[in-house]
């Protein structure tokens, strides 16, 4: 049985490069039958919050990235990582550490002037009996001969010197476990078959490495994914604009398509690009993870959305816009609208929002009672010279008419064909009369959705305008 887990530490949102690794490992499971277990990383008391566990969580629900097992929270588990802190200092495979905070300090930046290496000198690997008056930290005894070996799925093998490795810390003076030693434990206890994480973590992993030998456990396959840079191939940050999963939401994308865009940011199948979550399971392999670090597009991520919206059907669209709509007070919270009509009205739409911010805003023209004109559009159009036509088309669909598109293009054509102007001359001023600007979807199909008693009244302010 294939058991993964995300494992964030809660000192932020959920980011880009995070909400990938939680993919990774979620379509990993899936396409294993396997498990996906949530684990909230929360030692380091002082820059978890229960804020960023929430909103950590209301991202991968927003991705829908179900997991199976958790969240279990580390500081729920303090007794257990105790509990095996002492089985190690009992075994000699862990030391009480009595050195203050301010004379490592004092000692790294010797050893700095000296060129020697930064690690931890030993000093208290051998004593015999406690230092009374201080409460001691724990540190683990790493070995300081000979190599460590990490397996990784994609990379292979990676060679560590084990000289390089400090006598780390596992448990701090004040009782509290550190990340190398809680995720060993919890990755044991939790039957982690498989460990897939940034590469930032590459470095800790031979460290992790000992410890589950010293522990006496078996190790599990490991896949450090690449991390993802921004266009200028600096690691990915908020100075390349952002990086929030939550600010996507904001921006107005799909769920699916930042899902779609995220997995590819390291993963291919040939050159499909766009996948369903069925697809993305069904297809899921390390083998087709690159080795090298992503550049994160947000053109393509924007493009992809686009594809999102018109792939959508209107009635799931549309209860995606109604938040977009409230928030841009294009109506009102909880305000009725009909459903049916704000469907059509989506469907004219999909083709050219990117997102749904763009929808909520192309919808303006629509829902509200009035317009405002894009002044070099009113200029440009609303004039004397199309002044005519415009009474001549309200008087047109005043008299009893088909106000279907059809009927609508037929009406239009008759005006056209009348004055022997082009099509244009007449579409463009009505297109600002109703939307206030002049790109929409076809204007027949616009009016149609609009309605008979909005177009004649917006017919008539164009007209009071000229
Ligand atoms: N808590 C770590 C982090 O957020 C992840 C640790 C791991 O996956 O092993 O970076």
């Amino acid at each position: 049985m294939i058991r993964v887990r995300f494992a964030p530490s809660p000192t932020g949102h959920l980011h880009i490069g995070g909400a990938r690794t939680a993919l990774f490992n979620y379509l990993f499971a899936r396409n294993n039958n396997g498990k996906f277990i949530l684990r909230i990383e929360d030692t380091d008391r002082t820059r978890s919050t229960d804020e960023y566990i929430e909103a950590i969580i209301e991202g991968m629900k927003w991705l829908r990235l179900e997991w199976d097992e958790g969240p279990f929270r580390q500081t729920d588990r303090f007794d257990v990582y105790k509990s095996y802190v002492e089985k190690l200092v009992k075994e000699g495979k862990a030391y009480h550490c009595y050195c203050s905070p301010d004379e490592l300090e004092q000692r790294r930046k010797e050893a700095m002037a000296q060129g020697k290496p930064q690690k931890y000198d030993g000093r208290c690997r051998n004593l015999t009996t406690p230092v009374s008056g201080i409460t001691p930290a724990v540190r683990f005894k790493m070995p300081q001969e000979g190599q460590v070996v990490v397996v990784d799925m994609m990379r292979g093998k990676v060679v560590f010197e084990n000289d390089q490795l400090d006598d780390l810390i596992i448990m701090r003076s004040d009782g509290t476990p550190t990340y190398n030693f809680t995720v060993v434990v919890d990755d044991v206890d939790m039957k982690i078959t498989h460990v897939i994480r940034g590469d930032d973590h590459l470095n800790n992993t031979p460290k992790q490495l000992h410890i589950y030998k010293a522990l006496g456990y078996e190790i599990p396959l490991f896949a450090h994914l690449p991390m993802i840079l921004g266009a200028d191939k600096t690691r990915l940050s908020k100075r390349h604009g952002a990086t929030s999963v939550m600010a996507y939401r904001e921006m107005g994308y799909l769920p699916d398509a930042l899902v779609n865009y995220l997995v590819r940011l390291g993963w291919s199948y040939g050159d499909q690009e766009v996948f369903t979550r069925e697809e993305l399971i069904e297809h899921f392999s390390f083998e087709n993870v690159g080795k090298s670090s992503a550049v994160f597009n947000p053109e393509k991520l924007l493009w992809l959305n686009s594809q999102y919206i018109i792939k959508s059907n209107p009635e799931e669209l549309r209860e995606l816009v109604i938040p977009f709509l409230e928030n841009a007070g294009i109506i009102q919270k909880g305000q009725e609208i009909d459903k049916q009509w704000l469907s059509k009205a989506i469907k004219t739409l999909q083709e050219r929002a990117k997102t749904l911010v763009e929808l909520a805003s192309s919808l303006r023209y629509y829902i509200a009672e009035d317009i405002e004109y894009n002044e070099k559009a009113k200029a440009k159009f609303l004039n004397e010279k199309s002044l005519p036509y415009l009474k001549e088309l309200k008087e047109s669909i005043e008299s009893p008419s088909d106000f279907s598109a059809q009927g609508l293009e037929n009406i239009f054509k008759a005006i056209v064909e009348k004055h022997g102007i082009k099509l244009g001359a007449l579409a463009q001023p009505v297109r600002v009369a109703i939307t206030g600007g002049t790109e929409s979807p076809g204007i027949f199909e616009v009016l149609e959705v609009l309605g008979k008693e909005k177009t004649i009244k917006r017919l008539e302010k164009a007209i009071k305008a000229i």
